[in-house]
């Protein structure tokens, strides 16, 4: 099966605090196209990390329904 993101098969809930108001923010859709328009040398969609191993990953926005900010947060997709 590959890489798949772990938000978008619904294989996991991912909790994020809005950083301003401590609400819990909601994950919303993956937003990889909005990146990859911005910034074209992502558009491999794999990153290097620190333990030198690489992930793809996906990228999503989550929302706080409270202050109404949004953050993009990057997920490590998981391999199955
Ligand atoms: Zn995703
Ligand atoms: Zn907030």
């Amino acid at each position: 099966m590959g890489w798949v993101c772990p938000i978008c098969n619904g294989l996991a809930n991912y909790t994020i605090r809005c950083p301003d108001c401590g609400s819990q923010m909601e994950a919303g859709s993956a937003v990889q196209d909005y990146f990859d328009a911005y910034s074209p040398y992502l558009d491999k969609r794999i990153i290097r990390q620190a333990d030198g191993v690489e992930h793809n990953r996906c990228v999503h926005l989550f929302y706080c329904p409270n202050c109404n900010e949004d953050k993009r947060v990057i997920i490590n997709e998981i391999q199955m």
